[in-house]
């Protein structure tokens, strides 16, 4: 529900754990709080919606389920997680696959034996392969690589990297891929057979009824109130310091930026209704030439091909930027002078009485939705539930531990 800040100051006065943003992180904690110990749990949340970035609804003029902030898809390895979701929603059994266009061909994408093939227009075996890239790869000796662009063409040489990684990698961070962590490449698999999987986990779907429906499950406790369109800030003098907050907002500004302000990239979606059943033939298409001033293109209906949709398509177009003050926090960029500067408001957040950062604004860390999830089941089970039921506190270390976990 929509509210007032001084309806929000009943709301906060009646109840016994406040959770500020209604992503997977806050809503995972808000689940468990109100299933497992009944308490009443207040959830405010500054979007006109809860899901977080997750969030997907239908679209107005198709009827297609679009997901608000690009494609979201659910995998993972840890089976806890995967039967914790699945108690709130039946999945599909969808794999997500990928294709890159690159110099006006098409390729499978994450690189595997078949984008070999087709780059080097060579018939290979995966030996051969193996090899190939091994002689491409060596351009550094046995240095560990410095920076993405070292990482990446240790990887796979030199030509794979000019077209697949290079150009994607620098309309999506807009900085030079010598300048960037070498981390950020790692989670792109390199595989030398023709499995064209994005993911390589056990476990991996999209909810059957969309994620709306999912949230609303998850949520279906009437121990849990939510209110959207507000803003922490607007309600947090309201807030009395023995009620225990989590908080999944951004770190920095929790702290008023007094240590400055945290980079990320933020991305812009354009939306296009096309008067076509398929687009592109795939729910993304990635663009690898730097000439193409978007990423990636989405294109929903793929997501879920059991379904009957209708003779208009819709695709996103995602371009990505750097965050303004006014944008929203997509991606942490994570320079050391980021890392640095997270360390210092981390230090501070172990020092702030009953309140409990998480999720990835508030620990500024890439997390997929199955780790924003376990890592607000680990925040549940280590520190909230031994608090309420009746330890006097938790200190500043264990804090500090699950930050920087
Ligand atoms: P969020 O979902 O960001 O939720 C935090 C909420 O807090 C937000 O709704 C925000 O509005 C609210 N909030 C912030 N500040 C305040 C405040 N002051 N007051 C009130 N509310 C506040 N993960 C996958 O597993 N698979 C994917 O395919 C995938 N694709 C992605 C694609 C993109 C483009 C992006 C950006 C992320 C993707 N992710 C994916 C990651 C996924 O979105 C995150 O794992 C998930 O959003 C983390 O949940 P969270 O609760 O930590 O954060
Ligand atoms: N990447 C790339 N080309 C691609 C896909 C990914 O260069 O076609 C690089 C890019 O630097 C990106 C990183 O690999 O930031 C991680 O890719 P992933 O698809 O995991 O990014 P996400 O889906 O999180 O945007």
């Amino acid at each position: 529900m929509q509210a007032h800040a001084a309806s929000v100051g009943d709301l906060i006065s009646a109840c016994d754990l406040l959770v500020v943003g209604a992503g997977f992180f806050g809503l995972t904690v808000a689940e468990r709080a109100a299933a497992e110990r009944g308490l009443r749990v207040l959830v405010i949340e500054r979007r006109p919606h809860i899901g977080g970035n997750a969030w997907s609804e239908t679209h107005r003029d198709t009827g297609i389920e679009i997901h608000r902030y690009g494609s979201h898809l659910f995998h993972c390895n840890d089976e806890p997680i995967w039967q914790y979701v699945n108690r709130f929603a039946s999945f599909t059994d969808y794999r997500h696959h990928v294709y890159a266009t690159a110099g006006g061909q098409v390729f499978t994408m994450p690189i595997n034996l078949g984008t070999i093939c087709s780059f080097f227009r060579r018939a290979l075996t995966p030996d051969q392969a193996r090899k190939l890239l091994a002689q491409q790869a060596g351009e550094f000796g046995s240095r560990d690589p410095a920076n993405l662009e070292e990482k990446a063409i240790s990887l796979i040489g030199r030509p794979l990297y000019e077209a697949f990684i290079q150009g994607y990698t620098t309309k999506q961070w807009q900085t030079d891929p010598r300048e960037l962590p070498a981390g950020i490449i790692t989670r792109l698999p390199v595989r030398f057979d023709f499995n064209a999987r994005y993911f390589s986990d056990r476990f991996e779907g999209l909810p059957r009824d969309g994620y709306a429906a999912l949230f609303g499950q998850m949520t279906a406790n009437h121990c849990i109130e939510i209110v959207t369109g507000v803003d922490y800030a607007s309600v947090r003098g309201l807030v009395p310091s023995k009620l225990p907050v989590v908080f999944t907002g951004p770190i920095d500004r929790y702290f008023h930026y007094c240590d400055g302000r945290l980079n990320w990239r933020s991305l812009e979606f354009e939306e296009l209704i096309l008067d076509c059943r398929d687009h592109q033939g795939c729910a993304v298409m990635n663009y690898s030439d730097a000439s193409v001033p978007y990423t990636r293109v989405h294109e929903f209906r793929h997501l879920h091909p059991e379904r009957h949709y209708g003779n208009r398509t819709v695709v996103f177009r995602e371009y990505s930027h750097a965050a303004g003050s006014d944008d929203e926090p997509f991606y942490p960029v994570g320079t050391p002078e980021d890392r640095q500067r997270y360390h210092r408001y981390a230090a501070r957040a172990a020092k702030e009485v009953n309140v409990f950062f998480g999720g990835r604004l508030g620990s500024y860390k890439y997390l997929d939705m199955h780790q924003a999830i376990g890592a607000a089941l680990k925040l549940w089970q280590t520190q909230l539930a031994p608090l309420f039921a009746g330890r006097a506190s938790v200190s500043g270390t264990e804090k500090q531990q699950l930050l920087d976990a």
